[in-house]
C-alpha cells in the first residue's frame, strides 16, 4: 500500500508539472506548424524537403504534449456502463491499421461478458497503448493475443489478489510473442518517463497511463513477462451486477460514478 501511495504521489507531481509545461509548449509548436505549413505553400521544390522535416518534428512534438496533457489532468474518468467486447470491436480498424501483417491478431471474446463501469475513450486508450507496444515487442512478427472473460472472484493464476474487493470481474488480457522483458524492466514499466525505446520512439507515459486508467476503474492490473517468450497484461476491472440489456434500457444515474 505504501507503495501504491508513493506511486500516486509521484505521479501527481509529475502531472502537474508536466502540465504546465506542456500546456505553453503545445501553443509554441502549434505556431511553429503553422508557419511552416504557410512557408510550405510559398516555398519551391528545394526547400520543400527540409521544410516538411520541420512539420513533422513539430508535429511529433504536438503529439507529446497532447499525451502529457492528458497524462496531467489527472485523468478523470467518465464512468457509464461499457461493454469491453464492443469497445474492442469499435477499434478493429484502428488497431488492423497500427499493426503490421507480420503480426497475427487473435480475439477470444467471451460472448457473455457483463459490463463495466468505465469510460469508453480511456478504456479504447488502455487498448491502443497495450497494442501499441506489443507491436514494438515484436519487430520480427508474432501473435496478439487480445481476450476477454467474466471471473467471480479476482484470482491471478490461483493466487487472490489481497487488494480487490471480492466480487464478478471483467478480465481483459493482452498478450504478445514478443522480446519480454527481464525483472529490473518490468518492475519499473508503470513509472512516468520510464522507456527503454529510443529517443523520440517512446515517451515513458503509456503503461503510467494505462495504470492511471484502470486504477480510476477501481480496476487492478497485473503483467506476466519472460524474456524471449512474450508478454501478457492482465486488467480486472469490476463488472457491473447488470445483464448487457438491462442496463441499456436503465440510465446510469443509480450507479456509482454514472453520469
Ligand atoms: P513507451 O512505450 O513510450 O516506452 P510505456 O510506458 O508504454 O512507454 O512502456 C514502458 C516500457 O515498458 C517500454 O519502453 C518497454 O521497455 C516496456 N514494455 C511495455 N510493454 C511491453 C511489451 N509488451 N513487451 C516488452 N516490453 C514492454
Amino acid at each position: 500500500l505504501q507503495q501504491q501511495l508513493q506511486h500516486a504521489q509521484k505521479m501527481e507531481a509529475i502531472g502537474t508539472l508536466a502540465g504546465g509545461v506542456a500546456h505553453d509548449f503545445n501553443n509554441l509548436l502549434q505556431g511553429i506548424q503553422g508557419y511552416t505549413e504557410l512557408l510550405l505553400l510559398k516555398s519551391g521544390k528545394d526547400e520543400s524537403r527540409e521544410l516538411h522535416q520541420v512539420l513533422r518534428a513539430a508535429q511529433r512534438g504536438g503529439e507529446l504534449t497532447r499525451q502529457l496533457l492528458t497524462f496531467s489532468r489527472k485523468m478523470e474518468s467518465k464512468l457509464c456502463p461499457v461493454n469491453i467486447n464492443q469497445i474492442i470491436g469499435d477499434m478493429r480498424v484502428l488497431l488492423e491499421r497500427t499493426i503490421p501483417k507480420m503480426i497475427q491478431v487473435q480475439l477470444h471474446l467471451n460472448a457473455n461478458l457483463r459490463q463495466v463501469n468505465g469510460d469508453g475513450a480511456q478504456l479504447e486508450q488502455v487498448l491502443m497503448n497495450l497494442a501499441v507496444n506489443a507491436r514494438d515487442a515484436m519487430p520480427d512478427g508474432g501473435v496478439l493475443t487480445i481476450s476477454t472473460e467474466e471471473i467471480a472472484f479476482p484470482d491471478h493464476e490461483g493466487k487472490i489478489l489481497p487488494e480487490m474487493v471480492p466480487g464478478p470481474y471483467v478480465v481483459l488480457r493482452v498478450a504478445d510473442t514478443g522480446v519480454g522483458m527481464d525483472q529490473e524492466t518490468r518492475e519499473r514499466i508503470f513509472n512516468p518517463f520510464f522507456t527503454t525505446k529510443e529517443v523520440g520512439r517512446g515517451t515513458g507515459l503509456g503503461l503510467a497511463m494505462v495504470y492511471g486508467i484502470v486504477k480510476n476503474h477501481q480496476g487492478h492490473i497485473v503483467c506476466d513477462s519472460e524474456p524471449g517468450k512474450g508478454t501478457a497484461f492482465i486488467i480486472y476491472l469490476p463488472a457491473i451486477d447488470l445483464l448487457p440489456d438491462q442496463a441499456k434500457i436503465d440510465p446510469a444515474t443509480d450507479l456509482p460514478g454514472g453520469v
